[in-house]
């Protein structure tokens, strides 16, 4: 799929939590379909425990590759000592850690509600609130984060833009939809994706021509992707030229018949 579009994203989870089995890593699905669709596919996810270095060399890994433009990094922002990633992204970028005024405004303000409302003991920032609002100097953009404390912020790195965005799915996806996708992800063009969803056909049957449509048609990615529980067999094309993606879906319903399998075509 690489070489497909102008732009390549990867998406860094960071979590115990995760790598642990204890939650499963929603926020990259989510995420990887919304960049799909917005023409920012996805080359490669990654989840890994809340341990500095080793957050630092994977992002260290996201900056050398020459194919990835953007880099979403999710989780480990939040007040407790387990949250390392501002200061891991920090270290990864070469910048020192800033007091973002507007972000400790903002928990300031959250303490007192928060406070008001009986769900605080005291209206004092504790040293674990204000640690959200220390971020990586030089930031391209901090959004606002309506739904959470900690924001969200943007860099600019080696032709890159890194987004480190909080791991609570609803902040996630807040900041996602109204801030960043608006004002950061306007450019790229969704690749075509088409389907034929086949009932009781044996995979292995569309081998040969599956290696032969990546002979003839490099640029069109077929996956071919069976489901036990329905007994379906989904051949599944994604290319960004469409007339492309419909020459192979043709070839593939051609020959399928051939063989007496019959698919059902859907646009996905
Ligand atoms: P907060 O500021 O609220 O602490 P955070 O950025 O520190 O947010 P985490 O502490 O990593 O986020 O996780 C907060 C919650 O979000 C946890 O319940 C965690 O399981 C969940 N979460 C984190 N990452 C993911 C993910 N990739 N997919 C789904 N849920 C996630």
């Amino acid at each position: 799929m690489a070489g497909i579009s102008r732009y390549n994203s990867t998406i860094v989870a960071v979590g115990d939590e995760l790598v642990g089995g204890f939650t499963l890593d929603s926020n990259s699905h989510w995420l990887a379909e919304r960049l799909r669709l917005l023409g920012y596919p996805v080359k490669r996810i990654t989840a890994i425990r809340d341990r500095p270095e080793e957050i630092v060399e994977q992002l260290q890994r996201e900056l050398a590759d020459p194919e990835v433009t953007h880099v979403f990094v999710s989780g480990g922002l939040g007040p407790t000592p387990d949250d390392r990633t501002f200061a891991s992204v920090a270290q990864a970028l070469g910048r020192e850690q800033v007091i973002w005024e507007e972000a400790r405004a903002k928990i300031e303000r959250r303490v007192r509600r928060m406070h008001e409302a009986g769900l605080l003991e005291s209206p004092d920032v504790t040293e674990g609130n204000l640690r959200m609002a220390r971020i990586p100097a030089d930031p391209a953009h901090v959004f606002r984060n309506k739904r959470g404390m900690a924001p969200g912020v943007v860099y600019e790195a080696r032709g890159k833009q890194i987004f480190v965005l909080p791991g609570v799915p609803l902040e996630l996806k807040s900041i996602f939809t109204e801030e960043l996708e608006p004002e950061f992800l306007g450019g790229g063009s969704a690749a075509t994706v088409r389907e034929l969803r086949f009932t009781f056909a044996v995979e292995a049957r569309f081998y040969p021509l599956m290696r032969e449509l990546e002979e003839k048609f490099p640029d069109v990615s077929v996956g071919s992707y069976p489901n036990f529980e329905t007994k379906e067999l989904v051949i599944r094309c994604l290319g960004s030229d469409p007339k492309r993606v419909d020459e192979v879906l043709e070839v593939i319903r051609r020959r399928s018949a051939e063989l007496g399998m019959v698919g059902e075509a859907r646009q996905a």
